[in-house]
């Protein structure tokens, strides 16, 4: 199966990098090579703008829900590719275009990002973690170090003011109810959608 677009459930997931700032403890890359019905997802090399776009014109689009940049690494350190495939399926298909990210693009980019992706990508889906800086520096373990977890919630709140949806996620069986409940009070304030995610 193919490894740079594939499927999970009844979505087409993107795999445009294996490069990620972070080491994060439970990251499913230490335990698996793949995901849904992919083959490999680490990369022998990035797919260029032309070979996503390739993969997409061999599909029947029409019959899956979403399209999610989300693979094995962080898509943002790609954002310029991101950004033009977005552009070719908004113009292409009438798909809602999902980015699951580490929050961190502003720090990869060096620049605010959300901005750039208002009106290319309809739900921004942001893995939160934890509710506290220490917990996300010890379990996340980003190489920009300290500010980081700022870094990510500043992210979040730029990308409420342009982005339909925005969703911070946590993982299931991971945090105690009450770091649950200070999560849902720190999304809430932000503005944005609190989404529990099953443990894999
Ligand atoms: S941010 Fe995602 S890809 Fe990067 S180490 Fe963490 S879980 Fe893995």
């Amino acid at each position: 199966m193919n490894n740079i677009v594939y499927q999970v459930h009844n979505n087409l997931y993107i795999n445009l990098t294996n490069r990620c700032p972070c080491a994060c403890v439970f990251c499913l890359r230490n335990k698996t090579d793949r995901v849904g019905q992919s083959d490999r997802l680490w990369l022998e090399k990035e797919p260029t703008v032309q070979e996503v776009e390739a993969e997409f014109e061999k599909r029947d689009v029409s019959s899956f829900d979403e399209i999610v940049f989300c693979g094995f690494g962080e898509p943002t350190e790609r954002l310029d590719a991101i950004k033009e495939i977005a552009a070719f399926l908004k113009e292409k298909y009438d798909k809602p275009i999902r980015l699951n990210t580490n929050g961190l693009g502003d720090l990869i980019n060096g620049r605010k990002i959300a901005g750039e992706l208002a009106g290319l990508i309809d739900v921004v889906s942001i893995s939160l973690n934890t509710p506290s800086e220490k917990r996300y520096m010890e379990e996340v373990r980003p190489s920009f170090g300290k500010g980081s977890f700022g870094a990510l919630l500043s992210f979040a709140k730029d990308c409420v003011k342009v982005i339909p949806k925005v969703v911070l996620s946590t993982v299931a069986t991971t945090l105690s109810k009450e770091e649950e409940e200070e999560c849902a009070r720190m999304i809430e304030a932000i503005g944005a959608t609190y989404r529990i995610r099953p443990f894999e």
